[in-house]
């Protein structure tokens, strides 16, 4: 009998096995390690009403001690770290160094959630009329939730959860059901941390606990991060049942390599983005647009060179890059691979038959790497979420430019050169969210706020930072009068 990843519900771990289980695979041996329960709509119900229930007393706790908890709750994830990256490790793939990367920028998130007495202070103008004054404030919504990726299986939630509740609501966690246990276990560090019971719900699922949430009247907001064609769908019904929605989905990003940059620092650079996580990023480079043909002939020479390099295996061992999530995502990103020779592309780095010693049934792919893509071509135009790095040839930087705000998506976008014109132009005029200069992953840091445009954000506000206190808070502006016995007003028909 395989473990089983269950729920969490008002505090408590829900000890009953539901009807249907998903696989969850261990991907460095191919081997499945445990199951997780797929909540039922009356679980996800269940999960709803505990949120409710530990709304009014949770929004009204001052924010002041909201806070402490995070303050505690950053401790107990830099205590526990190592149990985490494990976790993640063993259930994601991803080397163990980058899983400790990740779980930083999950602290970040608590760290900023602890300032939330200051964030939560509003504005204030006294005297808008004669002995009238007026404030804005910013109140909790009710039941919130949040459904996430397999890719960052502690970060993801922490993009959400922490600002939710440090704001005064309540929340359900839907975690991906590739890589559940971590949502569960930093869920249970939160209760340590002092987290009342209801506050933080964790329901493990697919699409049915999905559709529950989105069905449910009592869910007031959802944040979604994932695939498009789900982000589409999860604003869609959403916003057509009432509710505040921000769905972040995928992405195909470029980056610019200008023929004066330094090309040594833009290799390294594109290799730690391409290939970091076996490419399973929302903000992975996986084009490479090069200026100039002397620029796409140093680029690809320099890039093959690195990629012989490249040590690919187990992630708790010592390796730069992991497997693939699952078989059917392996296939997925190689049949990937298959197509665009058969597209015409030139394949000079061909990763497909890759062997790691002791682990043959792992979902290993090596860095593959293609030359000569062109626009019309699916492995251009599609997001393959693996390890394959494309070069397209341009002779300007007007044309690499035009390629990037002609594409469905626009998440992150960087540019490598010495020319601090060059470099402006681009931040400028360029369709993208997040951008760099030099910079190949610009993921904003917690007291920015994250989220592309086009077709990789559906929603009026990105994710946390300064639009996460507002897209999980309702503003209320207040105007307030106290007549005093002398100056009595009689009735005003008119604006003065
Ligand atoms: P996914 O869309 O398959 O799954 C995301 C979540 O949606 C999971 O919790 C899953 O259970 C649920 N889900 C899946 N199919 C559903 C359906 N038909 N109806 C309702 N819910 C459904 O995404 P994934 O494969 O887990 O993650 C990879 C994708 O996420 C990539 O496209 C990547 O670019 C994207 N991503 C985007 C960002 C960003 O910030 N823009 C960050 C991380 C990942």
């Amino acid at each position: 009998m395989k473990f089983i990843v269950e729920h969490l519900i008002n505090g408590k771990r829900s000890s009953e096995v539901g009807a249907r289980q998903h696989d969850v695979y261990n991907p460095a041996t191919g081997q499945v390690t445990k199951q997780v329960s797929l909540a039922s709509k009356t679980v996800v119900e269940e999960a709803i009403s505990a949120a409710e229930a530990a709304f009014p007393t949770w929004s009204n706790t001052p924010p002041s001690k909201r806070a402490q908890i995070m303050y505690r709750l950053k401790y107990l994830l830099e205590e526990n770290s190592d149990t985490i990256c494990r976790m993640i490790t063993d259930e994601h793939g991803k080397v163990y160094n980058d899983a400790k990367g990740e779980l930083t920028r999950a602290i970040e998130n608590v760290e900023f959630a602890c300032s939330i007495p200051s964030l939560m202070k509003g504005e204030h103008t006294k005297n808008v009329g004669t002995n009238v004054d007026s404030w804005s404030e910013m109140q909790p919504i009710g039941v919130t939730a949040g459904i996430t990726p397999f890719n960052f299986p502690a970060m993801v939630p922490f993009w959400m959860w922490p600002l939710a509740v440090a704001v005064g609501n309540t929340f359900i966690l839907k975690p991906s059901e590739l890589t559940p246990s971590t949502s569960i276990y930093m869920a249970e560090l939160a209760h340590e941390a002092g987290l009342p019971p209801g506050v933080l719900n964790v329901v493990n699922g697919d699409k049915e606990a999905v559709d529950a949430i989105l069905e449910d009247p009592r869910v007031q907001a959802v944040s979604f991060v994932g695939s498009t064609t789900v982000a589409e769908y999860i604003y869609t019904t959403g916003t057509a049942n009432g509710k505040r929605v921000q769905a972040l989905g995928g992405a195909k990003n470029h980056a610019i390599v200008m023929p004066d940059a330094d090309m040594d620092n833009a290799v390294s650079a594109l290799m730690g983005a391409a290939y970091g996580s076996s490419g399973e990023r929302c903000m992975a480079l996986s084009i490479a647009v090069t200026v100039g043909e002397e620029t796409g002939d140093i680029i690809t020479r320099k890039l093959s060179a690195q990629l012989e390099a490249l040590k690919v295996g187990p992630g708790l061992s010592d390796n730069d890059m992991g497997p693939l999530v699952t078989r059917a995502h392996f296939n997925k990103v190689k049949g990937y691979v298959d197509l665009g020779v058969i597209e015409g592309a030139e394949l000079v780095v061909d990763g497909r038959n890759l062997v790691v010693e002791g682990h043959d049934d792992g979902f290993y792919l090596g860095g593959c790497l293609f030359d000569k893509v062109t626009p019309e071509m699916k492995i251009y135009k599609d997001e393959i979420f693996g390890p394959v790095l494309g070069v397209v040839r341009v002779e300007t930087q007007q044309e690499a430019m035009d390629l990037i705000n002609a594409h469905q998506y626009g998440n992150g976008s960087c540019i490598f050169t010495r020319d601090g014109e060059s470099a402006r132009f681009f931040t400028d005029n360029i369709k993208v969210g997040m951008v760099g200069v030099n910079v190949p992953l610009p993921v904003p840091v917690a007291y920015h706020s994250f989220g592309g445009w086009k077709r990789s954000l559906f929603g009026d506000l990105c994710m946390y930072g300064p639009d996460g206190v507002r897209f999980w808070t309702l503003r209320k502006t207040i105007t307030q009068r106290w007549p005093s016995s002398d100056v009595r007003a009689g009735a005003s028909f008119y604006f003065a």
